[in-house]
């Protein structure tokens, strides 16, 4: 543990194989030093800094010492003998007769060659003695041995002795430590406990020591289980390491933090089930299990050690008497909506080869002639039960389950269908904005196959544009300007989509190879919003901003005639919202196109 409580770990969480890293982290140890001389503290310092310690802790008035280990708790303290007033002896006796401290490293510095100080010394439970003057590179061997030490026995208390996971005392501080840490920033997340259905069965058939080597499988299962999960949940570790605990028996823990919403803790949740029931090879034997999962998130579910856990070992019964193999939450609101989301996963899996899906098309129009200047294409599902299911519901679906890519595949192949429907038909159609999800954007090869499939059904590239979000574009910003470019060089016009809710600065947007921002439609309804007098200054800045990089401005969102005028006069270039037209069926667009032709 270091000063703040926290869990230290830092010392103990590299592989056994990564040496120099574990020499190096042994270096940001905080040494505490104990002499009435200050020149000896400065030298020690010093021969320590050219090591590459780096956290000290200076005490030279020895009456201080003793508050200062209980407020900093270093990781060693390099403690002089001869001292006026308070003796060396004394701190170290004190130190010792504190139960959280008798394993402290503390090294003696003694100038004395008389053995009886030695041996007093030793007995008082110092760790190790130095000689005075000190020797450079004697103090330096020292003290990495101390340290290699102590980060070896805190390993043992840490760890569990089977798995190498957190044992339950080590995970109940991290939960500790995490749950203030977040409170105090806001986060929010959730304790898994998971568990092995019908343990008891596999570890008779097995025998007991075959049954030690299942569960180290298991352990090394959910650990890859975690790592997956990076992109829905940091499974909270400070260094990227899985926070993992065997809590005892066949239980297992895990915490996730920064979890934004609970259908990614539900995704997460249904990985490790997913992975838990792949064969497991068990020396030589083929092994199946299932196994349950309880979920109880914070804050809802509460906010401290105790409640969390028994919280999820309720949920975790609820998941075993429904058979197993399955997870549940700890509140019934939670898991009414989990099960809800899984009919809906279904249902939208089938939907695609149901042909329930259609794109609407919504009017973009120029804010100077007033004359259609372009559409957004906006995919709608009908449900056969529930009727049309909002975008916003499903798509976000969609990005978790991965479906998204077939269905993006198959948005911009329809697209690109009316397209030429409308050419065919000889109708002056103005170019379609597509979205295009972060999965689809990141694809590999999304590049190639766009290219392919404006080469098979040959568009004139003009008429095709795409929407892309602002968070997207913000994530790996070289590999995105690479795309962007890529697509520039297809001739298509990319539209940087929801702006103004993001955290582009200027510097950036100057990099991408932009053609239009959407002002979110957020801002445009602040324009008329009480208290405003029909102006919103962000709304001004953007487009200052757009005109600047020269590009062209849509305004998305509008429903009302004095937004309209306000966006107008600002210079926006481009109205889009239910005030012009809401989105409509293909062939209601093309009644339009055909009343404007
Ligand atoms: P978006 O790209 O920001 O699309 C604009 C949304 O605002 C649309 O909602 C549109 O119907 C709605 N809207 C337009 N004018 C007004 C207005 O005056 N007032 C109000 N209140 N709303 C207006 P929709 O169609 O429900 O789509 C929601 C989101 O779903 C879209 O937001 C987009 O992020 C996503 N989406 C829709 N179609 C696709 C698609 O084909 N692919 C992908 N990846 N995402 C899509
Ligand atoms: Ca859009
Ligand atoms: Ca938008």
């Amino acid at each position: 543990m270091n000063d703040k409580g926290e869990p230290e770990g830092q010392a103990l969480d590299s592989g056994p194989n990564d040496q120099q890293a574990e020499v190096d982290d042994l270096k940001s140890a905080t040494v505490m030093m104990v002499d009435d001389e200050p020149i000896t503290l400065d030298v020690v310092q010093a021969y320590l800094e050219d090591a590459g310690y780096r956290k000290f802790v200076t005490v030279s008035e020895p009456a201080k010492a003793m508050e200062l280990v209980a407020s900093e708790n270093p990781d060693v303290v390099l403690l002089d003998i001869m001292m006026p007033g308070v003796s060396g002896f004394d701190i170290l006796a004190a130190i010792r007769a504190e139960p959280k401290f008798r394993h402290m490293p503390v090294i003696v510095l003694t100038s004395s060659t008389d053995s009886e100080t030695k041996v007093k010394a030793l007995e008082l439970g110092a760790t190790d003695l130095l000689a005075k003057p000190v020797d450079a590179s004697e103090l330096v061997l020292r003290m990495r041995n101390t340290l290699a030490a102590k980060a070896y026995l805190d390993r043992l208390a840490s760890y569990d002795r089977l798995t190498g996971l957190y044992n339950r005392q080590m995970f109940g501080e991290h939960v500790d430590w995490t749950l203030r840490l977040a409170q105090r920033h806001g986060k929010s997340g959730a304790l898994l406990h998971i568990n092995v259905d019908h343990f008891r069965k596999v570890n008779e058939a097995l025998g007991p020591a075959l049954g030690d080597e299942f569960l180290q499988a298991v352990a090394r299962r959910l650990e890859q289980g975690a790592r997956g999960s990076d992109s829905l949940a940091r499974i909270a570790g400070d260094t990227g390491t899985p926070r993992l605990s065997r809590l005892g028996g066949d239980e297992f823990a895990v915490l996730l933090v920064e979890v934004d919403r609970t259908e990614s803790v539900n995704t997460v949740a249904r990985r490790f089930l997913m992975q838990m029931s792949e064969a497991f090879n068990v020396g030589g034997h083929e092994v199946f299990v299932t196994c349950s999962v309880g979920i109880a998130v914070f804050p809802d579910d509460g906010m401290d050690r105790d409640t969390l856990s028994q919280h999820a070992s309720v949920a975790l019964k609820s998941a075993k008497q429904q058979g197993g193999n399955t997870h549940c939450f700890y509140s019934s609101e939670l898991n009414a909506r989990s099960l809800q989301r899984l009919s809906l996963n279904t249902a939208l899996h089938n939907a695609a080869a149901n042909g329930e899906f259609r794109l609407f098309y919504q009017p973009k129009i120029d804010t100077r002639t007033r004359a259609l200047a372009g559409a957004e294409a906006l995919l709608r599902w009908r449900h056969p039960e529930r009727g049309f299911v909002s975008p916003g519901e499903f798509i976000p679906l969609a990005e978790e389950s991965g479906l998204i890519l077939e269905l993006g595949a198959w948005v911009l192949g329809e697209a690109c269908r009316q397209i030429t429907a409308w050419q065919t038909a000889r109708l002056a159609a103005p170019p379609i904005a597509v979205n295009i999800s972060g999965r689809q954007f990141a694809q590999k090869n999304f590049l190639s196959t766009l290219e392919a499939l404006l080469k098979r059904t040959a568009i004139d590239t003009r008429y095709l544009q795409l929407e892309i979000t602002e968070s997207i574009m913000m994530g790996d910003i070289e590999s995105n300007i690479h795309t962007l470019e890529g697509l520039k060089a297809l001739g298509l016009k990319i539209s940087l989509d929801d702006f103004g809710t993001g955290y582009s600065s200027l510097s950036y947007l100057r990099r991408f190879p932009l053609d239009e921002l959407k002002i979110d439609q957020s801002f445009v309804r602040d324009i008329c919003a009480p208290g405003k007098g029909n102006s919103s200054p962000i709304v001004i800045a953007i487009i200052a901003m757009a005109r600047a990089l020269e590009l062209k401005v849509v305004a998305e969102g509008v429903e009302r005639q004095a937004e309209a005028d306000f966006l107008r006069e600002q210079g926006c270039d481009q109205w889009q919202g239910y005030f012009f037209g809401k989105p409509m069926p293909a062939a209601d667009f093309t009644k339009l196109l055909g009343a404007a032709a």
